[in-house]
């Protein structure tokens, strides 16, 4: 019945491959920061034992090699935690720096290849349990898509490592196996099998995140919006209209003798008649408005790029509408729902320039509403 119904059953969710909810972006870049510092932090400790090695076997290739690539490593890591620091976030940053942490990981198995042995890169113990390191931390940015496209790097450059080697170098070889342990196909079948596992936890902790904030911010009853959501969104809308010179319109609504319908039908009755509400609201709304349950048998609606006159008619629309729509009390009887609107906005009322005065005008008007009669909208004072 309510908006909301589809969510709570799991039936509906918003997309894997969708652009995260503002709030979630928000969080992502936070996630950005935690995630570049303890880089940072991670390298200086991971870089101590290929120093302790480069000092005691300076002519090893694979300690300088080593040494080498973790240093480039740190070196690019602090420049990223620079370069946020400095105010330089982007979207795809998500994707470029959990795409990094994870290359860094193959990349320190082709150096294992190539001047050690293939064995070392396909069996390294240390070094492959980065991956998963790096693939928890892709949820930190809160976008699924970047949880599945760097999951999917890390199954293709350790899948492509493995193949590569096969390829060029007898694994069997006893020199090899002495080296490095036996070249065990199931194995390393498992080792795909554990990224790609990873990576469905990754997804799966966004989604759930998705979800819970989806959730916070909804009235349970209706689907609608809540009132947090809406303070929320009514402070970012009133900065937005000012800086871009737009009209921005609220109307507060409230239904007409509810306590009535309540007390003559039942509480379940009046349930369905703010569900019913609540989707008629919901349907009539623009891309640029938002309408949210205010509190009780109460609704709100911003209506962006709307002026207070144009606010006031598709607010009597919408009253007309509600009025025409009756609910079903079975039996061939039928209820009527009215409402009363109270309308405030810029630039009509220039006067109200904080969102608790734009939110109070409306109120004094709703109440205006009320002691007129009922049953209409009311914008401007006697
Ligand atoms: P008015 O025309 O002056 O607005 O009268 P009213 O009866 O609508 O206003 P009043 O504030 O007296 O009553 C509001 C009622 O709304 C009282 C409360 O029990 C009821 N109500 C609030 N929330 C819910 C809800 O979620 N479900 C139901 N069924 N009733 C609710
Ligand atoms: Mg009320
Ligand atoms: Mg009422």
């Amino acid at each position: 019945m309510a908006l909301i119904d589809a969510y709570t059953s799991g039936a509906a969710a918003p997309p894997v491959w969708a652009r995260p909810d503002p709030a979630l972006a928000a969080a992502g870049v936070e996630g950005e920061y935690v995630v570049a510092r303890v880089r940072v932090l991670a390298m200086g400790l991971l870089l101590i034992a290929p120093t302790w090695n480069v000092t005691h076997h300076p002519q090893d290739p694979v300690h300088v090699t080593g040494f080498s690539v973790t240093l480039a490593a740190a070196f690019a890591s602090v420049g990223i935690l620079h370069l946020l620091r400095r105010g330089r976030w982007r979207p795809w940053i998500g994707f470029a720096s959990s795409a990094f942490d994870v290359s860094m990981v193959s990349l320190a198995l082709v150096s294992f290849l190539v001047v050690g042995s293939p064995m070392i890169a396909l069996n390294s113990k240390v070094t492959f349990e980065m991956y998963f390191l790096a693939l928890t931390a892709t949820s930190l940015r809160y976008d699924a898509r970047i949880c599945i496209v760097v999951g999917l790097l890390a199954l293709a450059e350790y899948g492509g490592l493995w193949a590569f080697a096969a390829a060029r170098y007898p694994l069997d070889d006893p020199a090899y196996v002495a080296q490095a342990g036996p070249y065990s196909r199931v194995d390393l079948w498992t080792r795909l099998i554990l990224l790609g596992v990873a990576t469905i936890l990754a997804v799966t902790i966004v989604r759930r995140a998705q979800r819970l904030l989806y959730l916070a911010a909804r009235d349970r009853l209706t689907g609608l919006f809540n009132r947090g959501h809406f303070d929320r969104a009514l402070r970012a809308a009133m900065e937005r209209s000012r800086r871009e010179g737009q009209p921005l319109s609220l109307a507060l609504v409230d239904v007409d003798h509810f306590k009535a319908i309540n007390d003559t039908h039942g509480h379940a009755l009046g349930d369905r008649a703010l569900v019913v509400v609540a989707q008629l609201l919901h349907r009539a709304m623009r891309r640029t408005d938002l309408v949210a349950r205010y509190g009780g048998e109460e609704f709100v609606i911003l209506l962006g790029g709307t002026d207070r006159e144009a606010a006031l008619e598709r607010m009597e629309a919408l009253r007309r509408e509600v009025a025409a729509t009756p609910i079903d009390l079975g039996e061939g009887r039928t209820l009527a729902i009215n409402f009363s609107a109270g309308v405030a906005g810029t630039p009509a009322d220039a006067a109200a320039t904080t969102p608790r005065a734009l939110v109070a005008l409306a109120d004094e008007r709703l109440l205006a509403a009320k002691r007129q009669g009922r049953g209409r909208s009311v914008g401007a004072e006697a």
